[in-house]
Parts: structure tokens; sequence; C-alpha cells
């Protein structure tokens, strides 16, 4: 198990290359594999049969694949694969030859078909010559064959266990390289979906005081707008900016103010969790949306959270800062457009601002 483990480890190992794909070495890797299994069994097949020079051919294919199996891994996988191929054409043509259409080695020939078109960057056009190049390379076998007689007349048995091994080693290579391949398309869809997400939510995202941002808040409430006909939800639009923040800058830098404004959102976040969400929506402005009430219980909850703010402290670098917010808040009403609703709750807070600030006003 232990060493089954790490032959997997072996052949799964990455490329050196950067600009070459594991994928491609590791499908090298197991055709090379397989086709080496494939001739030990032919090997000790044309041995018993005593056919010794195809035995001894067959023993210098093992070699010539181990070492496409170990270029994979110097960094030359496209070397490797061109090696593989001709070599599978190369030894196909000369079974054919020497053992006749029999024995079935020309099936190969869809391997290297197959292994062409996934393993390599060659072009549509290039992949389409190969494919009409294989269908001449086996038709010319095919008449060959029928007009000459093979060299090597194996009995029935000999040719039977060819055939056997033959079918399964072919079974067995398409089976892999299907299952390698799907499999790492699975895996980069996986990816891809994942990665998605990220950069959705980064975009969504207010870097700093990583709340929703802007753009973000507007669509959310685009959408609630779309699905207010089907529901009537009532909700609530809040535009909240700390006073005298200019000031908080000015004193204590812009680190300070800085750690403010992630402190203010932490408060906003928490206290926001069941009610409906927060965005940052400016500098030192937020919106806060409440939903499914009246402005009634909106205003009653925005006045405690105004209170948790001005009892609040944030420190940066040994300094204890305080600071409060004023807030304009409007009921949404669906006769009017977002835009109106948006600027009557900013008229609310400019009311708040020149009327002595730190207060909701509704
Ligand atoms: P008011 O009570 O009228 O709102 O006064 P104010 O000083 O808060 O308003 P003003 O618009 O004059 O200043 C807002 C300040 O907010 C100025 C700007 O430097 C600061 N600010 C905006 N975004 C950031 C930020 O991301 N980090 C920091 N530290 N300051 C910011
Ligand atoms: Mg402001
Ligand atoms: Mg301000």
């Amino acid at each position: 198990m232990k060493l089954f483990r790490r032959l997997k480890d072996y052949i799964f190992q990455d490329v050196k290359n950067e600009n070459e794909t594991k994928k491609a070495a590791v499908m090298m890797r197991c055709t090379a594999l397989f086709f080496c299994v494939f001739f030990l069994g032919a090997t000790v097949i044309f041995a018993l049969t005593g056919v010794w020079a195809m035995a001894l051919f067959s023993l210098l294919l093992i070699g010539l694949y181990s070492a496409a199996f170990r270029i994979t891994y110097l960094g030359h996988t496209r070397f490797a694969c061109n090696y593989l191929n001709l070599l599978t054409l190369f030894w196909i043509a000369c079974f054919v030859v020497i053992l006749g259409w029999d024995c079935g080695v020309q099936h190969f020939l869809y391997v290297a078909l197959i292994f062409f078109c996934m393993v390599t960057y060659a072009s549509k056009t290039k992949k389409v010559l190969f494919a009409l190049g294989i269908l001449f390379f086996r038709l010319t076998l095919y008449f060959y064959t029928h007009t000459h007689a093979p060299f090597i007349i194996l009995p029935f048995w000999p040719k039977f266990v060819m055939q056997l091994i033959c079918s399964m080693s072919l079974i067995c290579m398409l089976t892999n390289l299907a299952l390698l391949f799907s499999q790492d398309s699975l895996e980069m869809e996986q990816k891809l979906i994942k990665y998605n997400k990220k950069i959705e939510l980064l975009a969504n995202m207010d870097p700093l005081t990583k709340l929703l941002n802007r753009r973000a808040a507007s669509a959310k409430i685009s959408k609630m707008c779309r699905h207010e006909g089907s529901d009537g939800q009532v909700f609530n639009l809040a535009i909240g900016d700390i006073d005298f923040f200019k000031k908080v800058n000015d004193t204590y830098g812009h680190e300070a103010g800085d750690e403010v404004l992630k402190g203010i959102s932490a408060i906003f976040t928490e206290f926001m969790e069941d009610k409906g969400f927060v965005a940052r929506w400016g500098g030192e402005e937020f919106l806060l949306v409440f939903q499914g009430m009246n402005g009634d219980d909106a205003m009653f909850l925005l006045e405690s959270l105004r209170l948790k703010i001005e009892k609040s402290s944030f420190s940066c670098n040994d300094n204890t800062l305080k600071v409060t917010m004023t807030f304009g808040l409007e009921e949404y009403d669906h006769r009017r457009n977002i835009e109106e609703n948006l600027s009557r709750a900013d008229e609310k807070l400019y009311i708040g601002k020149t009327s002595g600030r730190n207060q909701v006003v509704y």
C-alpha cells in the first residue's frame, strides 16, 4: 500500500518548467508505464514461443518507454511527447509487418491519436492533420498485410494471449487517459467557481472596513425594490456620517481615522446582523438598510445605535478616541425611485448636521 502511494506520488509529481502542465506529464508517464507492462507480457509470450528476436525487441521497447517516462521529469515534456508518439508508430509498424494484421497492435494507433490531441499544444489544424496521418498509416499497414505474408506466424495460443493483453492494455490506457482528462477538467471547473466567488466578494467589499461597498449596496436595494411588488416588503434607508471626522484625522493622523472607521464598521455589522445590512457609502458615510419594519421601529433602533457609538471609544497608538454620528432616516416610499429616496435621507442628514449633529433625523 505504501509502495503504491509512493509510486502514485512519483507519477503525479509536478513538472520542472512553469510553462508546461502537470496534466500532460502525468498522462505521458501513465501511458509509458502501461506500454512497459504490455511489453513485459509480450516478452514472456515471445520467449515461451521461442521467438527470441521479438522477445529481445520487446525488451528494447521496455527500455525505450522507460526512457520516455524518465524524460518527463527532466523538464522536456514536449520532447517526451513527440518521442512517445514516434516510438509508438514505429513499433506498431514493425509488429504488424512482422506478425501480420491479426496481432491486433494497430489499435494502439488510437492511443497515439488521443494522446496527441490531449497532451500537445498543437493547433486544431495540426491535430486534424495528425488524425488524417494516422488514418493513412493504418490503411497503408492494412494493404501491406494483404499483399505480403507475415515474417512470423504465431501458433493459436500465443496469438490469442497476445490479443488478450493488447485489448486489456488498450482499454486500460484509454480509460486512464479519459479519467485523467475529465478529473482535471472538473478540478479546473471547481477552482474557477471558487475563484469567481472570491472575485465577486472582493468586487463587492470595501477593503478598509470589509463592509459592502456602494455599488453592491445599490444593487441590493434595486433587487429589493424589484421584489417589493410580490411580498410588499417595507424597509428604511438611513445615511450616517461621522461628526467632525476631519478633526480626528488632523489631530491624531489618518491612521487613527482609519481605526475609527474600522471600529464603527464592526459595531454596525454586529448591530445590523438580524435587522438588514450596512454598507460604506462614501469616505466617512455609511448606509444602513433596516428591513421588515416601519420607520418608527427603525428610528427606535437607530437611536440606540447612535447612543452605542457615542459611548464607544476607539484606540490607536495609545490614544483613546471618541466620536459621534448624525443620521438621516427615510422609510422607503415605493412611489419614488431609489435616488429620490436616498436624497431624502441625505437631506435629513444635512438637517441633522446643521442643527447640532449627534442625532437621528426622521
Ligand atoms: P461633518 O461633521 O460636517 O461631517 O464634518 P467632517 O469633518 O466629518 O466632514 P468633512 O467632509 O469636512 O470631512 C470628512 C473627512 O473624512 C475628510 C477625509 O479626509 C476623511 N476621510 C474620508 N475617507 C477617509 C478614510 O478612508 N480614512 C480616513 N482616515 N479619513 C477619511
Ligand atoms: Mg461626509
Ligand atoms: Mg463627517
